[in-house]
């Protein structure tokens, strides 16, 4: 009998829901993670009173009820609706896609007048069905929308032309003919009043934690005192590279403290233009209505060297005929469960990584 029935590398939201509901089924877990805090990507920092998310900002939203009560057990919500604004050289238009950035971009004040305007642009284009992200936002979007909203903010975004990534990307983008500046089309939006650290500290209570631990450094005593190995970390690196790298892309984060109660009136300003090297400005009182003094801002940059944290997977058809040698091999393995936005390498949320790890805890238990 192994020591643990489960060693789980990361602390990230897969990790974090995988042991807490193992442990409440009676099973013996270690969470190990290589950075010095738990919570993976959305781990915030306490500045001056604010909560800083520290790999960038964290709205929770989902259309599934269920994964809405989940969370709600481990903090309340408050009533932040994501909003963000276009700097579009110098110029500020609403996000996303709707009536109001129609108003602000041809003076079109019905939805009619917008949708004969879109319409006009994208007969010009004879796209079949789209191939890729640019085909997807020009025949959804049209020539003005996509040359000011989104060809230069996804090319700094993924360091590649637009031609070459998969559409599916540009749908999580909403576009719609009323005037709402709400992001999200889900029923279920908001930020944690306990704060994501908050959350995390419950998911974890009662379970063995051990912070500043790479896997790497001692894979073979993790593998011998567990049952199995939970892995959430990149997938390519679990199996050593042996089919090649997958890409990930990756951000730099340059945070300031401002003494001054409000920088932008807005937690979120995206730079969509091509002269402005960053993607966009996080000013993170906002999503809690924040009344502090000073203010905490963050400069997210793209970063074009290879080296950074992966934080978005690039699932175009290269990167995917590579993972899907990867699942094959891990399919292999019955002491091994992949999970979360690395392990599985998808472009998950976190209300997908919570529903990807109930349901692996599910599969798991129905097993024993
Ligand atoms: P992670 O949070 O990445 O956790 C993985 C953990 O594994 C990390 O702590 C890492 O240190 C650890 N680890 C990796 N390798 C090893 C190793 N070898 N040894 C030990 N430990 C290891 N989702 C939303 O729903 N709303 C948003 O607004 C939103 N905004 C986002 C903005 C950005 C910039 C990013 C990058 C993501 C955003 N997301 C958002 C997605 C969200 O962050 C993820 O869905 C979720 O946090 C992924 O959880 P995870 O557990 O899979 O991975
Ligand atoms: N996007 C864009 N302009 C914007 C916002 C988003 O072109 O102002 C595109 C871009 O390709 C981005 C994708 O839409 O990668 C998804 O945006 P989302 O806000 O969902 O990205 P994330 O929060 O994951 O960074």
């Amino acid at each position: 009998m192994k020591q643990y029935d489960y060693v789980i590398v990361g602390s990230g939201l897969f990790g974090a829901v995988f042991a807490h509901e193992m442990l409440k089924a009676g099973k013996r877990c270690m969470i190990i993670d290589k950075r010095n805090h738990a919570g993976g990507n959305i781990y915030c920092k306490e500045i001056e009173g604010i909560n800083v998310h520290w790999y960038g900002p964290h709205i929770f939203h989902t259309n599934d009820k269920q994964i809405w009560d989940y969370i709600n057990q481990f903090s309340e919500f408050n009533r932040y609706t994501n909003s963000p604004l276009a700097s579009y050289k110098g110029t500020l238009y609403n996000l996303p896609l709707n009536m109001n950035t129609f108003y602000q971009l041809w003076g079109v004040k019905t939805p009619s007048e917008a949708r004969l305007k879109i319409q006009e642009q994208v007969a010009a284009f004879k796209i079949g069905e789209p191939k890729n992200l640019e085909e997807q936002a020009l025949q959804q979007a049209g020539t003005d929308i996509y040359d000011k909203f989104i060809r230069h903010y996804t090319e700094k975004q993924w360091g590649r032309s637009a031609s070459q990534l998969p559409s599916f990307i540009i749908k999580r983008l909403p576009l719609r003919f009323t005037y709402d500046n709400n992001y999200f089309d889900d029923k279920f939006q908001g930020i944690p009043i306990s704060g994501y650290n908050g959350i995390i500290k419950q998911l974890l209570k009662g379970v063995e934690i051990r912070l500043n631990a790479d896997f790497f450094r001692m894979r073979q005593i993790y593998e011998s005192i567990a049952g199995k190995i939970v892995f959430t970390g990149r997938i390519d690196q679990f199996f050593d590279y042996r089919f090649g790298q997958l890409e990930y892309r990756s951000l730099r984060f340059k945070s300031s403290c401002i003494d001054i109660p409000d920088y932008q009136g807005n937690a979120v300003i995206n730079y969509t233009d091509e002269e402005t090297d960053f993607t966009r400005i996080i000013e993170h009182k906002h999503f809690e209505f924040g009344s502090q003094p000073c203010t905490v801002i963050t400069h997210e940059y793209p970063l074009n060297k290879p080296g950074g944290e992966p934080y978005y997977p690039v699932n175009d058809i290269k990167n995917t005929t590579i993972l899907n040698k990867y699942k094959e091999l891990a399919g292999q393995q019955n002491n091994l469960i992949l999970g979360g936005r690395l392990g599985e390498y998808r472009y998950y949320d976190m209300h997908q990584v919570i529903a990807s790890a109930l349901n692996k805890v599910k599969l798991e238990l129905l097993k024993v």
